[in-house]
């Protein structure tokens, strides 16, 4: 076995191991990659990229079959399945080729290609590589989608992320299984491409939505567009050799395809983790500071989708930059507000602290869609906007219902962050009509201004 020692080793060479790798470099350190697959990450091969290329199609044709509210008539939409994938897979692929780009830019000697396991707190084998850290390694692993029990007679039928993007064309009908925010958009996108979507889970929210009162917002809103089976869970059988009979309690029905978007778990069953002392929860998942990224007091660090922590893109490149900051001896920044956003229509925004959190004499102020005029411009008729303060009035936290979620979303997490009340921010300058003035109204409500 031929050695190597280094002071930093990243794990993975997806998007946090990538900033990992840059940070500890930035620092002097002198730092190894360790990628087993081709490179390229998540968010760009099968992740935030190819499903909001996906979503951006669904939205042209949804646009074009409201055209006639407005009194413009587009005549008849169809929907051009090929062509939809092959702008999908080519913008896709660009953005794969930027990661690559990054990756190979790392000298070659930086780079070890293989699957790296744990066999001491500082040291990992690839192959028949000993590499060993004077000062930290970074897990980076990402997640790995969760298949579903229950669906074996079928499983040629099951698609994940990671393979729903390689359709050839459109299925007529599609079942997704989960009505997280994964599971929620696509199968939005789909039923918008002209799909027949039905959405199962044994759960009764959706698009990871902790308010109930946003949650039945949401429920309305894009139960109207396609099939919720909520707190229901589906079985599936064969029919025939090219489509699956769903059935659950009360219903069945016939499905080209099904998408399981079940969750996703992260890939750190290879590691070893379990016999370098580091402390691990029921899951498998190392305890870690949620700051500084480190796992106890050992030189071992996890981020991005492997910590489990906020499986979300800008949480896994600043993770994987602070960790590779404090594993070449710099000192972790401060957390920021939590932030998830949905991207259907209406988008779901959660920020700061979720609902189920809230302390008890937490304050809450609303707005709805229906009540504000540029949403009536353009519109949209439904959603919610609840903006949840503590006793001294700061802001602390949002759930968001709403076209254009996100731009919202951000506005609440700059306010949180930067520790504002909400009569403060209920007071800045809020242009009309838009959107924004959703958080204003809502802000007021929350502060008791009048009007
Ligand atoms: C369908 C979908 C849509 C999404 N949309 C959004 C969105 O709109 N906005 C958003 O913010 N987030 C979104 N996300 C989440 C986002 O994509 C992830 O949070 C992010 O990509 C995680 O990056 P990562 O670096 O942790 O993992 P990855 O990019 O997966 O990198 C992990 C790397 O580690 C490697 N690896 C694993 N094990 C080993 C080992 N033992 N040895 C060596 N290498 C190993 C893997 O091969 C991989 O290259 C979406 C995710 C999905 C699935």
């Amino acid at each position: 076995m031929t050695g190597k020692v280094v002071d930093v080793i990243v794990i993975g060479a997806g998007t946090a191991g990538l900033k990992a790798y840059k940070a500890a470099t930035a620092r002097g350190a002198d730092t190894i990659v360790i990628e087993r697959g081709s490179g390229g990450s998540t968010c760009t091969r099968c992740g935030c990229m190819p499903s909001k290329l996906l979503i951006a199609a669904a939205r042209a044709a949804h646009q074009a079959r409201q055209a006639g509210r407005f009194g413009v008539e587009i005549g008849t939409i169809s929907v051009d399945a090929a062509a939809v994938w092959q702008r999908v897979r080519r913008e896709r692929d660009r953005f794969v080729a930027s990661v690559l780009e990054e990756y190979h830019a790392i000298p070659a000697d930086q780079r070890v290609h293989g699957g790296a396991r744990f066999d001491g707190p500082n040291s990992v084998v690839v192959d028949d590589r000993r590499i060993e850290a004077r000062r930290g390694i970074v897990v980076a692993t990402g997640a790995r989608p969760i298949t579903p029990d229950g669906f074996d007679d079928v499983r040629h039928l099951v698609h994940t992320h990671e393979t729903i993007f390689e359709l050839d064309g459109l299925p007529q009908s599609l079942a997704v299984l989960g009505a997280g925010p994964l599971g929620l958009e696509l199968a939005q996108a789909f039923a918008r491409l002209g799909v027949e979507v039905a959405v199962f889970d044994p759960g009764s929210s959706i698009g990871g939505l902790k308010d109930p009162d946003c949650n039945a917002a949401a429920v309305e809103a894009i139960g109207a567009e396609l099939r919720l089976h909520l707190e229901t869970k589906a079985r599936a059988s064969a029919h025939g050799s090219d489509q699956a009979k769903l059935h659950w309690d009360g219903g069945e029905m016939l499905v080209d395809c099904i998408l399981a978007a079940t969750g996703r778990t992260p890939a750190l069953q290879d590691l070893g983790l379990e016999h370098i002392g580091i402390t691990l929860d029921d899951d498998g998942v190392p305890v870690f500071d949620r700051r500084s990224h480190r796992c106890g007091d050992s030189r071992i660090f996890v981020a991005g989708d492997a910590d489990a922590w906020r499986p979300v893109l800008h949480e896994a490149a600043r993770g994987g930059r602070i960790a590779g900051q404090v594993a070449a001896g710099g000192e972790p920044p401060r957390c920021l507000p939590a932030f998830s956003v949905a991207f259907t229509e209406p988008g779901i925004a959660q920020i700061g602290t979720a609902f189920a959190d809230l302390p008890p004499d937490a304050r809450i102020g609303k707005a709805t869609v229906a009540d504000n005029g540029r949403a009536t411009v353009d519109g949209h008729t439904h959603g919610l906007v609840k903006l949840y303060g503590d006793r001294a009035g700061k802001l602390i936290g949002a759930s968001i219902v709403a076209p254009d979620a996100e731009h919202l979303g951000h506005l609440v997490a700059l306010g949180i962050d930067r520790d504002i009340d909400v009569a403060t921010f209920a007071d800045q300058a809020w242009y009309h009509p838009t959107l924004e003035e959703l958080l204003q109204s809502a802000a007021r409500d929350l502060a008791g201004i009048e009007d």
